[in-house]
């Protein structure tokens, strides 16, 4: 009896020595983009991370019923409105770190202290410089005006990019203003609303709308599949909205701890490290957005695209005026 207790214990330490520590992850980031990362850290540190893949959709509806049973530590998705939403589902845990808020600033955080940001998406416009000029254009509320009429490109409004981005303007102008200038995108449409951005980028290209609103990276994935040398020529350019008014509306991927994580102090650590200068380096280059930590540079073809000034309203700002953005958009005939 007391041999076998006895190799019991033996055999439990030995698999304890053969799993060191572990962080699970639940991530929305394609595994492609978020492995690399993942396995610098596990390099560096030598703790193992691992990931499981799924729509933000899933991905929270599995946390919500797994409850307290979640091998979940850490949360990543993208999308200011999903982060809000999961910790709204009490799907996540405070968290207080001054690494974190060293690295990543304000407006990128959750004012609750339940996800940070760690990259930046920026929203703004592209548009065919043989059918407009970059000067008749300034800002997304000006985009309403009927000078742009059978000129205009939007995305469907069932995408969470622009319920954040119509959110972020109902906390700028509130509801009625913002309701006039979705009227206005509606009315000066140039074709039915695009399923993607990929596809409305096309068409501003290939000349059928002559400006439509985009996030920069989908401008940064086709051109960084063209030679070096023919990007300069890709007839769909980008501009940079707002910025004499308000900036830009940006965007998050981002992070949390979830509610019952397993291993707190990993995924602190884990997200610590993705906001650290190594962590945001690889981060951005990889999916071509920005850097969340302003101290990184972007990628070659994203800074390209020259300094922008950004909406520096609170992210989190995107989540809670969310259902208001989408029941405005419906009564705007924004479909
Ligand atoms: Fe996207």
């Amino acid at each position: 009896m007391k041999r076998l207790t006895l190799s019991v214990l033996a055999m439990s330490l030995l698999a304890g020595w053969a799993h060191a520590e572990t962080v699970t992850v639940y991530s929305s980031r394609n595994e492609q983009l978020i492995k690399p990362l993942f396995d610098a850290y596990t390099k560096e540190t030598g703790v193992e991370v691992k990931v499981l893949t799924d729509k933000e959709g899933p991905l929270l509806a599995r946390l919500q019923a797994e409850g307290s049973n979640t091998p979940a530590d850490m949360l990543i998705t993208v999308d200011a409105g999903n982060l809000w939403q999961a910790s709204n589902m009490g799907l996540l845990k405070t968290f207080n770190s001054k690494v974190v808020n060293e690295n990543i600033p304000a407006h990128l955080r959750d004012p609750r202290g339940q996800w940070t940001g760690l990259s930046v998406r920026a929203r703004t416009m592209v548009y065919n410089p043989s059918l407009i000029k970059a000067e008749q254009l300034s800002t997304y509320e000006d985009l309403a005006d009927p000078k742009f009429k059978g000129k205009l490109c939007l995305r469907t409004s069932k995408k969470v990019y622009n319920q954040s981005l119509v959110g972020m303007m109902i906390a700028q102008h509130g509801e009625a203003k913002t309701e006039q200038v979705v009227r206005g995108w509606v009315a000066n449409l140039a074709t039915d609303v695009f399923a993607d951005d990929t596809k409305l980028i096309e068409a501003v290209a290939a000349g059928q709308c002559a400006v439509g609103i985009v996030n920069t990276y989908y401008l940064g994935r086709i051109l960084d599949k063209l030679p070096a040398d023919k990007r300069e020529a890709y007839p769909a350019k980008l501009f940079w909205a707002n910025q004499k008014t308000n900036g830009v509306h940006v965007n998050i991927s981002g992070a949390g701890i979830t509610r019952f994580a397993k291993n707190e102090a990993g995924a602190l650590k884990l997200i610590e490290w993705l906001s650290s200068d190594k962590a945001q380096n690889l981060y951005a280059d990889k999916d071509l957005e920005f850097p969340a930590n302003p101290k990184i540079k972007a990628d070659v073809i994203v800074s390209s695209w020259g300094p922008f000034k950004q909406n520096l309203i609170n992210m989190a700002k995107a989540g809670e005026l969310q259902g208001k953005a989408v029941q405005l958009m419906d009564r705007a005939g924004y479909k």
